[in-house]
């Protein structure tokens, strides 16, 4: 494949409070401007992994005791999240994180605070709109009297402020309807072939990740235990069987 990967994790070990190993020797590829999906069940280590990606396992005094990160052949082992936010990698959290007290152009304006320039701020606000026009209704509303798929839509606007090339994103269709997290998904898809926006996700929804990511890893216990082209996982027994819900 042509294709050269933006990300690559290379067989990463995590250790919580020095004993909890949590990974245990996980490896990735993302390809510039694709879709990937680390897939798994509760306590997988979806989310250890993109913590591992963003440096955010410090705060959650997890460390990586092996392996190495590459962005575009860099090590980012040692970088701040802020670090990494300037080479074009943003994460979005689980569960929203959206300021409740803040209105949803607030909160988007708030992901552009690395950025100086004015005009160009305003540029990118009028994009997100463009992606989400249901921000754009709703932009003068107090971020805590908005839906839950606003809420997300909102996150990831935030994270597009920063005019990311890698976008994190940490369980995006937690507690939303069905319809709503086809509406989350599609709009990842429109920013991946318009923007061409890379996307690493996390997702416990195998079903609809499946649909809209090119490649797949499952993750069970702190492994990989298989990983492929989206469709080829799709079409897999095993993956039906024990992912899908309809061997
Ligand atoms: P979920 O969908 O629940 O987020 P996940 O696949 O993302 O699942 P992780 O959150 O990465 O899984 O968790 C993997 C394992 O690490 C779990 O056993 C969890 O209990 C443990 N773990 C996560 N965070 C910490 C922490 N800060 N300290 C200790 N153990 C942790």
């Amino acid at each position: 494949q042509p294709t050269t990967a933006i990300l690559n994790v290379n067989g990463i070990e995590v250790i919580y409070n020095h004993v909890i190993l949590v990974l245990k020797g996980v490896s990735l590829k993302v390809p510039e401007g694709s879709i990937v999906a680390i897939l798994g069940g509760n306590g997988a280590g979806k989310t250890t992994t993109l913590r591992a990606v963003s440096n955010l396992l410090r705060g959650e005094r997890g460390e990586v005791t092996k392996g190495s990160i590459e962005l575009r052949g860099e090590r980012i082992e040692n970088l701040s999240p802020a670090d990494l936010v300037q080479r074009g990698v943003v994460q979005v959290m689980e569960g929203r994180h959206c300021f409740a007290h803040l209105t949803i152009e607030e909160n988007l304006l708030t992901g552009a605070y690395t950025r100086r320039d004015k005009g160009e701020v305003a540029a990118n606000l009028d994009k997100v709109y463009t992606y989400f026009p249901r921000l754009k209704t709703r932009r003068t509303s107090q971020a805590a009297y908005t839906s839950g798929g606003e809420q997300q839509m909102c996150a990831i606007g935030r994270a597009l402020m920063a005019s990311p090339r890698m976008v994190l994103l940490d369980e995006p269709s937690m507690g939303l309807a069905p319809q709503i997290v086809e509406e989350v998904f599609t709009i990842v898809k429109d920013l991946n072939q318009k923007e061409k926006v890379t996307f690493l996700l996390a997702e416990q929804n195998t079903g609809i990740a499946l649909r809209y990511a090119e490649f797949g890893y499952i993750l069970e216990n702190g492994r990989v235990v298989m990983e492929g082209r989206a469709a080829d996982l799709g079409a897999n027994e095993d993956v039906k069987e024990f992912y899908l819900g309809m061997s």
